[in-house]
């Protein structure tokens, strides 16, 4: 009776495929194999008979027959994919309604068809040594052995004086069989005596308590939160030194790998190293060297972006996850899934404690808080004595700026005083570019992206208009492309690139500096621009989002918000929160030394509860205000929901699909489907898009009945090739 085995390829596919298992390769889930498909050769790995958790699976097709299976080709060399990993790229597939082969891909990223070269050298197989002893050139071989370290051919012909063919005799004789050379381990064991930190009280009662906790070896999430610069990261990096001390691995999630440059610095005087690090433009011999590392427990702790939750810890013991709050966890193409969820999953099926950090935490958690199911730890003051900023807005209908431009005499004077004073001062704005808007004076016309519902950025360095969703460029016109009118384009609105004309303009003597992604295109310009604002080389900052992450410039104690309103527009209703954490987290960037800071917000809504909250520093109130606001209505987190968005080549074709299925949408208790409507971006690389809304109440999971719902939609309605439908659950913007 032929043994079938299922394989799970990296592909869309919608389960493993059954292959035949050849009787001498004993295969074992987890196992990574070689199997043909269509006529090539493709890696999978061996999968659980089980498939996916809870019902959730969808309606499996009938077995093939045996003598129609194919044979597994060959089983790769290395580490299998461990039963936690597998369950967990089971667990991502089901709650995230996508294929489970494309999760894999997620955990195969340092995989390829090509066998990897481990180098092999010869060791004693223990047979037949009577034999080899009748002669002296084999036993000298023998006794080299004798310590059972490999040994290449040519090192042992060397050491035990004899010829390679020898050996190689040997080996064919079955006396001496290959092992893999150890390498060299690729990370250093983090030192956790090298230079601990003098904790405060409050700190080390937080760090003994994450100790406990990783000693315990039990799933526990928790929050834990603090004023900016209160020391969250010095304590969890307690927690850390607890689990490799317990013999345990520790992932540490950051929202933006490449500007953790501090952090890893932070790391290394901790600890005497650098931990193993991971995210996608890693070159493929790193990765697979990582890979590998954390396979054999070679990787003590990893830090890394979300991709990281997919690497094969055979012995996870700590989950922390900083600056929870950060979307940029979500991630939004291919599987569409938010990091911060998927780590406290992937630590429940570790029994290791989920970490979630924050001084802004998002409603999610705070509310996990409340319910009692997150654990809560909170630093109360910042360290050293430093004082938060103080933090007022500046009414722009009041203090106007002049015409044509963008600051407030009231912060200009105040970015004057502090860099005479010889300290430093940062201008924030979330906007790269010159202008987000191209208005033509005569007409009125606004140059907009031939293939997305948006206006054209533009650059003036490039001399470029830009898409900032589809990536589209154009050379900025010289007429307008509606009327023809010469001179007549206006820019309107400023990005940082105006700014910082503007500075360049009001302080000419100011050394200035700008943070941007495209101004920093890599981690190495970053880390350069960081290490400069750190060393004082730079008067002025002026940067996007960039400066917002969690840098420590003791010399900074101004910060001016440019536009504090931008982002409170459109209909988002969480456009709120990410504004108030987002300005909570550029303002924590002032005073964290021994001066003390100041925060400016240059804002047209002064009375906004955003604002308010801002300037009373008053985050938990603001927090309590958008709970109240939530929950009636059932919106997230106090009720679940899920998008469908529907896109097609036309309006007519995207405004069918959706249409058919928002008829055969899912009723019942506490469901309620909102939409057809258009999706925030109505057309995106030229795809038109529709969303509908699903809204359960918490208690109700949300997965079958989205299964069950395009399984109608499909039965009903035939729809043309080009409409495709994405389902997010729990989408991050509604
Ligand atoms: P957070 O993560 O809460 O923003 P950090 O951990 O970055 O705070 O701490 C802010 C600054 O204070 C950092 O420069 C950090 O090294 C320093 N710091 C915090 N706690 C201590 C401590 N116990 N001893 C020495 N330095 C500390
Ligand atoms: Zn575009």
């Amino acid at each position: 009776m032929p043994v079938r085995v299922p394989v799970l390829l990296p592909y869309p596919f919608a389960g493993p495929f059954d292959y035949l298992c050849p009787p001498e390769l004993d295969l074992q889930p987890g196992d990574i194999v070689l199997v043909p498909l269509n006529r090539r050769a493709e890696l999978g790995v061996v999968w659980d008979e089980s498939g996916l958790p809870d019902g959730l699976a969808s309606a499996s097709a009938p077995p093939v027959p045996a003598h129609k299976l194919k044979p597994v080709t060959a089983r790769m060399d290395g580490p299998p994919i461990p039963r936690t990993l597998r369950r967990f790229v089971d667990w991502v597939a089901a709650y995230t309604l996508s294929p489970p082969g494309l999760v894999l891909a997620m955990a195969m990223r340092a995989h390829s068809v090509k066998p990897e070269t481990v180098p092999v050298g010869w060791v004693r197989s223990g047979s037949n040594e009577a034999v080899a002893r009748d002669t002296p050139a084999r036993g000298r071989v023998l006794a080299v052995l004798a310590d059972g370290r490999p040994r290449p051919t040519a090192a042992l012909a060397r050491e035990a004086e004899v010829s390679a063919g020898v050996i190689r005799s040997m080996g064919a004789l079955g006396l001496l069989r290959e092992a893999p050379i150890d390498q060299p381990a690729p990370f250093a064991l983090p030192d956790i005596d090298h230079q601990a930190a003098d904790l405060s009280p409050n700190q080390a009662s937080v760090a003994d308590t994450l100790g406990e906790m990783v000693r315990a070896r039990r799933f526990q999430p928790v929050l834990l939160d603090g004023v900016t610069g209160s020391g969250k990261t010095e304590t969890y990096l307690e927690a850390i030194a607890a689990c490799i001390a317990d013999g345990r691995q520790a992932l540490v999630l950051l929202p933006e790998i490449a500007l953790s440059s501090q952090w890893l610095q932070r790391f290394a005087r901790r600890f005497g190293t650098e931990p193993a690090i991971w995210h996608s433009e890693l070159g493929s011999a790193r990765r697979r060297v990582t890979w590998r590392a954390v396979s054999n427990g070679e990787a003590p702790v990893v830090v890394g972006a979300r991709s990281a939750l997919f690497l094969p810890f055979p012995d996870l013991g700590l989950v922390i996850v900083d600056e929870e709050h950060e979307t940029a966890f979500k991630q939004e193409d291919g599987v569409t899934y938010h990091a911060r969820d998927m780590a406290v999953v992937r630590a429940r099926l570790a029994n290791a404690p989920a970490v979630l950090v924050s001084a802004t935490p998002s409603l999610e958690t705070l509310h996990n808080v409340e319910q009692g199911r997150y654990r809560h730890l909170t630093l109360l003051s910042r360290h050293g004595g430093a004082r938060l900023p103080s933090v007022s807005a500046i009414d722009m209908r009041e203090f106007p700026p002049e015409r044509g431009r963008f600051l407030s005499p009231r912060l200009i004077q105040a970015a004057a005083d502090t860099m005479r004073a010889g300290e430093q001062a940062m201008l924030f704005l979330n906007r790269r570019g010159y202008a987000p808007l191209t208005l033509c004076r005569t007409c009125g016309h606004r140059i907009s992206c031939p293939n997305c519902t948006a206006w054209l950025v533009e650059h003036r360095a490039r001399k470029q208009l830009c898409c900032h969703h589809c990536g589209h460029t154009e050379a900025v016109p010289v007429h307008c492309p509606e009327c023809q009118a010469e001179n007549s384009l206006t820019p309107i609105g400023p990005g940082v690139e105006r700014i910082t004309e503007e500075a360049r303009e009001t302080f000419p003597d100011a050394r200035i500096l700008v943070m941007a992604s495209d101004t920093l295109p890599g981690p190495k310009s970053a880390a350069e621009a960081v290490r400069r604002i750190a060393d004082r080389e730079v008067d002025l900052v002026i940067g996007t989002q960039i400066v917002a992450k969690g840098w420590h410039f003791p010399g900074l104690t101004l910060v001016g918000v440019v536009d504090a309103d931008l982002g409170l527009g459109g209909g988002d209703l969480r456009a709120a929160e990410r504004t108030v954490q987002l300005l909570h987290q550029v303002a924590g960037r002032a005073g964290r030394a021994q001066a003390p800071g100041q925060v400016l917000l240059q804002t047209y809504t002064p009375e906004h509860p955003v604002m308010q909250a801002l300037v009373a520093n008053d985050f938990g109130r603001f927090m309590q205000r958008e709970a109240a606001e939530r929950r009636p209505g059932h919106w997230p987190p106090y009720g679940r929901l899920a998008a469908l968005i529907v896109s097609a080549d036309s309006a007519t074709d995207a405004d069918h699909a959706a249409n058919a299925l928002g008829r055969c949408a899912p009723r019942g208790d506490g469901i309620e489907v909102l939409g057809p409507a258009p999706a925030p971006l109505a057309i995106l690389r030229g795809r038109h898009r529709r969303r509908l809304l699903l809204r359960t109440r918490r208690d109700t999971a949300v997965q079958p009945i989205l299964v069950h719902w395009l399984h109608q939609w499909r039965q009903t309605t035939p729809s043309p090739r080009s409409v495709i439908v994405d389902v997010d659950v729990d989408p991050i913007s509604f």
